[in-house]
């Protein structure tokens, strides 16, 4: 198991259940946020005796100790993924691939700038960008 994933359970004195375990790699391996049906799905290919209920109060309280982030794009459903680095996505409105993207720079100095204009001091943000991929690009044409 991800020695990242191993320290983070350890330093929130998390059990490593075996569904607890199941559910993080199962993330881990993930190139995208998924959603709790589908990752219940993969779990249950995967040979897993693991109900609806069990799957929302693991995800309960990963949310809760921060080694699992919600996401939630332009639409009702709540995906997970791994807390990782600070990243954003490319969001395919064709396919709904879903990419990460990270920036050298990121929006610091627009936070710095918030915090000078408005006295509001940003805490976190989250920013999706919406569009086509590659291989939707070529079907369009
Ligand atoms: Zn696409
Ligand atoms: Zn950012």
């Amino acid at each position: 198991m991800n020695t990242v994933i191993q320290y983070l359970l350890k330093e929130q004195r998390l059990r490593n259940t075996r569904f607890r375990q199941a559910i993080l790699q199962t993330l881990d391996h993930q190139a995208s946020p998924i959603s709790a049906p589908d990752l219940l799905r993969k779990l249950q290919i995967s040979g897993y005796s693991i109900n609806k209920t069990t799957v929302y109060r693991e995800m309960d309280i990963l949310l809760a100790k921060g080694l699992v982030e919600e996401v939630r794009f332009n639409e009702d459903v709540r995906r997970y993924e791994l807390k990782s680095a600070h990243h954003h996505h490319l969001i395919c409105q064709t396919c709904q691939k879903i990419e990460e993207i990270a920036f050298a720079h990121d929006l610091s100095d627009k936070e710095a700038e918030i915090l000078a204009t408005k006295k509001f001091k940003v805490l976190k943000h989250s920013l999706e960008f919406f569009g086509l991929c590659e291989s939707c690009q070529k079907k369009c044409k």
